[in-house]
Protein backbone atom coordinates (compact mmCIF):
# COMPACT_ATOMS: atom_id res chain seq x y z
CA UNK A 1 0.00 0.00 0.00
CA UNK A 2 1.06 3.40 -0.22
CA UNK A 3 2.38 5.36 2.56
CA UNK A 4 0.00 7.84 4.14
CA UNK A 5 0.28 11.87 2.71
CA UNK A 6 1.25 12.28 6.16
CA UNK A 7 4.17 10.17 6.10
CA UNK A 8 5.45 11.37 2.94
CA UNK A 9 4.89 15.22 3.69
CA UNK A 10 6.77 14.61 6.99
CA UNK A 11 9.39 12.76 4.78
CA UNK A 12 9.71 16.21 2.70
CA UNK A 13 8.95 18.71 5.15
CA UNK A 14 10.77 17.40 8.22
CA UNK A 15 14.06 19.33 7.74
CA UNK A 16 12.29 22.57 7.96
CA UNK A 17 11.29 22.69 11.54
CA UNK A 18 13.62 25.51 12.71
CA UNK A 19 13.69 27.58 10.02
CA UNK A 20 11.16 29.55 10.47
CA UNK A 21 8.40 29.64 7.20
CA UNK A 22 6.88 27.66 5.05
CA UNK A 23 9.25 28.50 2.04
CA UNK A 24 8.37 28.28 -1.83
CA UNK A 25 10.42 25.41 -2.98
CA UNK A 26 9.75 23.29 0.59
CA UNK A 27 5.54 23.96 -0.50
CA UNK A 28 6.07 23.23 -3.62
CA UNK A 29 7.53 19.40 -3.41
CA UNK A 30 4.69 19.10 -0.75
CA UNK A 31 2.44 20.12 -3.51
CA UNK A 32 4.29 17.11 -6.07
CA UNK A 33 2.87 14.43 -2.90
CA UNK A 34 -0.34 16.17 -2.25
CA UNK A 35 -1.48 16.14 -6.03
CA UNK A 36 -0.13 12.65 -6.35
CA UNK A 37 -2.63 11.43 -3.57
CA UNK A 38 -5.15 13.49 -5.17
CA UNK A 39 -4.99 12.18 -8.33
CA UNK A 40 -4.55 8.27 -6.62
CA UNK A 41 -8.12 9.19 -5.02
CA UNK A 42 -9.45 9.99 -8.60
CA UNK A 43 -9.72 13.94 -8.31
CA UNK A 44 -10.31 15.77 -12.08
CA UNK A 45 -6.54 16.77 -13.09
CA UNK A 46 -8.02 20.56 -13.84
CA UNK A 47 -9.68 20.28 -10.51
CA UNK A 48 -6.42 18.89 -8.68
CA UNK A 49 -4.31 21.92 -10.36
CA UNK A 50 -6.64 24.46 -9.48
CA UNK A 51 -7.02 23.13 -5.76
CA UNK A 52 -3.32 22.48 -5.40
CA UNK A 53 -2.49 26.42 -6.66
CA UNK A 54 -4.89 28.13 -3.75
CA UNK A 55 -3.37 25.50 -1.57
CA UNK A 56 -0.50 26.71 -2.29
CA UNK A 57 -0.78 30.85 -1.68
CA UNK A 58 -2.86 29.47 1.44
CA UNK A 59 0.74 27.48 3.06
CA UNK A 60 3.99 29.90 1.06
CA UNK A 61 5.21 32.05 4.22
CA UNK A 62 3.29 30.45 6.96
CA UNK A 63 5.13 30.78 10.23
CA UNK A 64 5.91 26.97 11.17
CA UNK A 65 4.09 25.78 14.15
CA UNK A 66 6.23 24.49 17.24
CA UNK A 67 3.43 22.30 17.76
CA UNK A 68 3.29 20.47 14.81
CA UNK A 69 5.40 19.10 12.60
CA UNK A 70 5.73 21.22 9.78
CA UNK A 71 4.28 17.73 7.42
CA UNK A 72 1.59 17.78 9.82
CA UNK A 73 1.12 21.97 9.38
CA UNK A 74 0.79 21.38 5.39
CA UNK A 75 -2.00 18.58 5.62
CA UNK A 76 -3.94 20.17 7.92
CA UNK A 77 -3.94 23.68 5.13
CA UNK A 78 -4.61 21.13 2.71
CA UNK A 79 -7.74 19.35 4.77
CA UNK A 80 -9.10 22.47 5.49
CA UNK A 81 -9.00 23.53 2.21
CA UNK A 82 -10.63 20.13 1.41
CA UNK A 83 -13.52 20.53 3.55
CA UNK A 84 -14.21 24.30 2.22
CA UNK A 85 -14.10 23.28 -1.22
CA UNK A 86 -16.28 19.96 -0.46
CA UNK A 87 -19.01 22.68 1.07
CA UNK A 88 -18.99 23.00 5.05
CA UNK A 89 -23.19 23.14 5.15
CA UNK A 90 -25.07 19.91 4.79
CA UNK A 91 -27.74 20.48 2.12
CA UNK A 92 -31.03 18.71 2.39
CA UNK A 93 -33.08 17.63 -0.56
CA UNK A 94 -35.58 20.87 -0.41
CA UNK A 95 -39.37 19.80 -0.42
CA UNK A 96 -40.17 23.16 0.58
CA UNK A 97 -42.57 24.46 -2.15
CA UNK A 98 -46.65 24.12 -3.30
CA UNK A 99 -47.49 20.87 -3.24
CA UNK A 100 -46.87 18.56 -5.05
CA UNK A 101 -42.83 19.54 -5.71
CA UNK A 102 -41.57 17.66 -8.62
CA UNK A 103 -37.62 16.18 -7.49
CA UNK A 104 -36.15 14.99 -11.02
CA UNK A 105 -33.43 12.37 -10.77
CA UNK A 106 -30.73 12.55 -13.44
CA UNK A 107 -27.55 10.78 -15.25
CA UNK A 108 -26.41 8.18 -16.85
CA UNK A 109 -27.32 4.67 -17.29
CA UNK A 110 -26.22 2.09 -14.44
CA UNK A 111 -25.00 5.65 -11.99
CA UNK A 112 -27.83 3.90 -9.70
CA UNK A 113 -30.73 6.81 -10.84
CA UNK A 114 -33.22 4.49 -9.98
CA UNK A 115 -32.37 2.79 -6.84
CA UNK A 116 -31.31 6.49 -5.20
CA UNK A 117 -34.96 7.77 -6.79
CA UNK A 118 -36.04 4.86 -4.35
CA UNK A 119 -33.80 5.41 -1.89
CA UNK A 120 -34.77 9.01 -1.29
CA UNK A 121 -38.53 8.68 -1.74
CA UNK A 122 -37.71 5.87 1.40
CA UNK A 123 -36.04 8.65 3.12
CA UNK A 124 -38.55 11.56 2.81
CA UNK A 125 -41.56 9.29 3.38
CA UNK A 126 -39.96 7.81 6.64
CA UNK A 127 -37.92 10.79 7.95
CA UNK A 128 -39.74 13.52 6.55
CA UNK A 129 -43.35 12.10 6.67
CA UNK A 130 -43.97 13.03 3.17
CA UNK A 131 -46.51 11.79 1.09
CA UNK A 132 -44.22 10.05 -2.44
CA UNK A 133 -45.73 9.44 -5.43
CA UNK A 134 -42.29 8.13 -7.85
CA UNK A 135 -42.65 7.78 -11.80
CA UNK A 136 -40.17 6.23 -14.04
CA UNK A 137 -39.80 8.22 -16.98
CA UNK A 138 -37.60 5.50 -18.60
CA UNK A 139 -39.30 4.42 -21.83
CA UNK A 140 -35.99 3.33 -23.34
CA UNK A 141 -35.43 0.26 -21.10
CA UNK A 142 -38.35 -2.18 -20.99
CA UNK A 143 -38.18 -3.33 -18.16
CA UNK A 144 -36.96 0.34 -16.09
CA UNK A 145 -40.80 1.28 -15.21
CA UNK A 146 -41.45 -2.04 -13.57
CA UNK A 147 -38.30 -1.85 -12.03
CA UNK A 148 -39.13 1.18 -10.27
CA UNK A 149 -42.41 -0.39 -9.73
CA UNK A 150 -41.31 -3.29 -7.75
CA UNK A 151 -38.46 -1.21 -5.60
CA UNK A 152 -41.80 0.87 -4.79
CA UNK A 153 -43.49 -2.20 -3.76
CA UNK A 154 -40.86 -3.31 -1.51
CA UNK A 155 -40.53 0.47 0.01
CA UNK A 156 -44.00 0.84 0.71
CA UNK A 157 -43.93 4.46 -1.67
CA UNK A 158 -46.96 4.35 -4.69
CA UNK A 159 -46.04 4.79 -8.11
CA UNK A 160 -47.54 5.68 -11.38
CA UNK A 161 -49.62 3.36 -12.86
CA UNK A 162 -47.64 2.36 -16.02
CA UNK A 163 -49.25 2.99 -19.48
CA UNK A 164 -47.09 2.16 -22.41
CA UNK A 165 -46.51 4.40 -25.27
CA UNK A 166 -46.40 7.40 -23.44
CA UNK A 167 -43.64 9.89 -24.01
CA UNK A 168 -41.35 11.20 -21.15
CA UNK A 169 -42.73 14.42 -21.03
CA UNK A 170 -46.22 13.43 -20.97
CA UNK A 171 -45.83 10.50 -18.32
CA UNK A 172 -44.21 13.56 -16.01
CA UNK A 173 -47.05 15.65 -16.21
CA UNK A 174 -49.74 12.72 -15.41
CA UNK A 175 -47.15 12.21 -12.65
CA UNK A 176 -47.76 15.91 -11.62
CA UNK A 177 -51.73 15.86 -12.04
CA UNK A 178 -51.95 12.60 -10.34
CA UNK A 179 -49.39 14.67 -7.20
CA UNK A 180 -52.06 17.24 -7.55
CA UNK A 181 -55.22 15.07 -7.39
CA UNK A 182 -53.95 12.79 -4.70
CA UNK A 183 -52.51 15.10 -2.37
CA UNK A 184 -48.92 14.22 -2.78
CA UNK A 185 -46.78 16.14 -1.08
CA UNK A 186 -43.65 15.37 -3.49
CA UNK A 187 -43.45 13.56 -6.80
CA UNK A 188 -40.04 11.62 -8.04
CA UNK A 189 -39.40 11.64 -11.56
CA UNK A 190 -36.61 9.07 -12.79
CA UNK A 191 -35.48 10.29 -16.08
CA UNK A 192 -34.03 7.60 -18.66
CA UNK A 193 -30.29 7.30 -18.85
CA UNK A 194 -27.55 6.50 -21.72
CA UNK A 195 -24.37 5.39 -22.02
CA UNK A 196 -23.26 8.39 -23.00
CA UNK A 197 -24.58 12.10 -22.53
CA UNK A 198 -25.75 12.42 -26.30
CA UNK A 199 -28.41 15.23 -27.55
CA UNK A 200 -31.25 13.03 -27.93
CA UNK A 201 -31.01 12.46 -23.72
CA UNK A 202 -30.60 16.37 -23.11
CA UNK A 203 -33.61 17.35 -25.31
CA UNK A 204 -35.89 14.53 -23.32
CA UNK A 205 -34.74 16.14 -19.52
CA UNK A 206 -35.28 19.54 -20.48
CA UNK A 207 -38.48 19.00 -22.09
CA UNK A 208 -39.25 17.01 -18.87
CA UNK A 209 -37.96 19.49 -16.78
CA UNK A 210 -39.72 22.51 -18.92
CA UNK A 211 -43.03 20.72 -18.39
CA UNK A 212 -43.13 20.41 -14.54
CA UNK A 213 -40.56 22.87 -13.58
CA UNK A 214 -38.30 20.65 -10.88
CA UNK A 215 -37.83 22.06 -7.33
CA UNK A 216 -34.95 19.67 -7.59
CA UNK A 217 -32.40 17.87 -10.19
CA UNK A 218 -30.49 15.69 -8.57
CA UNK A 219 -27.66 14.31 -11.04
CA UNK A 220 -26.60 10.67 -9.80
CA UNK A 221 -23.10 10.05 -10.44
CA UNK A 222 -21.43 7.14 -10.11
CA UNK A 223 -18.16 8.08 -7.73
CA UNK A 224 -15.86 5.18 -9.04
CA UNK A 225 -15.97 7.07 -12.08
CA UNK A 226 -13.72 9.73 -11.68
CA UNK A 227 -13.28 11.97 -14.51
CA UNK A 228 -16.21 10.93 -16.58
CA UNK A 229 -18.19 11.79 -13.45
CA UNK A 230 -16.87 15.26 -13.95
CA UNK A 231 -17.93 15.73 -17.76
CA UNK A 232 -21.22 14.42 -17.44
CA UNK A 233 -21.66 16.50 -14.40
CA UNK A 234 -21.04 19.49 -16.41
CA UNK A 235 -22.59 18.29 -20.09
CA UNK A 236 -26.08 18.10 -17.33
CA UNK A 237 -25.13 21.43 -15.76
CA UNK A 238 -24.70 23.09 -18.90
CA UNK A 239 -27.86 22.07 -20.12
CA UNK A 240 -30.41 21.04 -17.83
CA UNK A 241 -29.32 22.83 -14.82
CA UNK A 242 -28.69 20.61 -11.30
CA UNK A 243 -29.74 21.31 -7.76
CA UNK A 244 -27.11 19.51 -5.68
CA UNK A 245 -25.75 15.76 -6.87
CA UNK A 246 -26.04 12.09 -5.24
CA UNK A 247 -22.56 10.74 -5.26
CA UNK A 248 -23.46 6.61 -5.38
CA UNK A 249 -20.94 3.77 -4.75
CA UNK A 250 -19.13 5.44 -1.92
CA UNK A 251 -18.61 1.96 -0.35
CA UNK A 252 -16.80 0.98 -2.96
CA UNK A 253 -13.23 1.06 -2.90
CA UNK A 254 -12.70 4.65 -4.52
CA UNK A 255 -11.26 7.39 -2.12
CA UNK A 256 -14.24 9.75 -3.24
CA UNK A 257 -12.20 12.38 -5.16
CA UNK A 258 -15.37 12.74 -7.54
CA UNK A 259 -17.07 14.60 -4.84
CA UNK A 260 -14.29 17.08 -4.85
CA UNK A 261 -14.23 17.60 -8.90
CA UNK A 262 -18.38 17.81 -8.70
CA UNK A 263 -18.42 20.14 -6.40
CA UNK A 264 -15.72 22.33 -8.00
CA UNK A 265 -16.56 22.25 -11.32
CA UNK A 266 -20.47 22.47 -11.01
CA UNK A 267 -20.47 24.38 -7.63
CA UNK A 268 -23.63 22.28 -6.66
CA UNK A 269 -23.98 20.68 -3.08
CA UNK A 270 -22.96 16.81 -3.07
CA UNK A 271 -26.37 16.40 -1.34
CA UNK A 272 -27.05 12.55 -0.67
CA UNK A 273 -24.29 9.52 -0.97
CA UNK A 274 -25.02 6.20 -2.26
CA UNK A 275 -23.36 3.44 0.63
CA UNK A 276 -24.96 0.04 -1.17
CA UNK A 277 -27.49 -1.40 -2.74
CA UNK A 278 -30.49 -1.68 -0.18
CA UNK A 279 -33.03 0.92 -0.02
CA UNK A 280 -31.55 2.70 3.29
CA UNK A 281 -27.82 2.93 2.20
CA UNK A 282 -28.11 6.33 1.89
CA UNK A 283 -26.26 8.93 3.96
CA UNK A 284 -26.33 12.50 4.51
CA UNK A 285 -22.67 14.06 2.90
CA UNK A 286 -20.14 14.77 5.79
CA UNK A 287 -17.22 16.70 4.17
CA UNK A 288 -15.22 16.14 6.82
CA UNK A 289 -15.05 11.92 6.12
CA UNK A 290 -14.81 12.68 2.83
CA UNK A 291 -11.90 14.76 2.93
CA UNK A 292 -10.15 12.62 5.00
CA UNK A 293 -10.42 9.60 2.92
CA UNK A 294 -9.44 11.57 0.02
CA UNK A 295 -5.87 12.24 1.48
CA UNK A 296 -5.35 8.76 2.46
P1 LIG B 1 -29.70 3.37 -13.19
O1 LIG B 1 -29.50 2.69 -14.52
O2 LIG B 1 -28.92 4.64 -13.11
O3 LIG B 1 -31.13 3.55 -12.81
O4 LIG B 1 -29.00 2.41 -12.12
P2 LIG B 1 -29.65 1.43 -11.04
O5 LIG B 1 -30.34 2.19 -9.98
O6 LIG B 1 -30.43 0.37 -11.74
O7 LIG B 1 -28.33 0.82 -10.37
C1 LIG B 1 -27.40 0.03 -11.11
C2 LIG B 1 -26.75 -0.95 -10.13
O8 LIG B 1 -25.99 -0.26 -9.16
C3 LIG B 1 -27.75 -1.79 -9.35
O9 LIG B 1 -27.26 -3.10 -9.26
C4 LIG B 1 -27.77 -1.11 -7.96
O10 LIG B 1 -28.10 -2.02 -6.94
C5 LIG B 1 -26.35 -0.62 -7.85
N1 LIG B 1 -26.19 0.53 -6.94
C6 LIG B 1 -26.86 1.71 -6.96
N2 LIG B 1 -26.41 2.54 -5.99
C7 LIG B 1 -25.42 1.87 -5.34
C8 LIG B 1 -24.55 2.21 -4.23
O11 LIG B 1 -24.58 3.30 -3.65
N3 LIG B 1 -23.65 1.24 -3.85
C9 LIG B 1 -23.59 0.02 -4.49
N4 LIG B 1 -22.67 -0.84 -4.05
N5 LIG B 1 -24.37 -0.30 -5.52
C10 LIG B 1 -25.29 0.60 -5.95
Amino acid sequence: MFDSLSDRLNGILDGLKRRGALKEADVSAAMREVRVALLEADVALPVVKSFIAKVKEKAVGQTVLKSVTPGQQVIKIVHDELVAMLGTESAPVNTAGLPPVAIMMVGLQGSGKTTSTAKIAKRLTEKDSKKVLMASLDTRRPAAQEQLKVLGEQIGVKTLPIIKGQLPADIARRAMEAGRLQGFDVVMLDTAGRLHVDAALMAEVQAVRDGVQPLETLLVADSLTGQDAVNVAQEFDGQVGITGVVLTRMDGDGRGGAALSMRAVTGKPIKLIGTGEKADALEDFHPERVASRILG
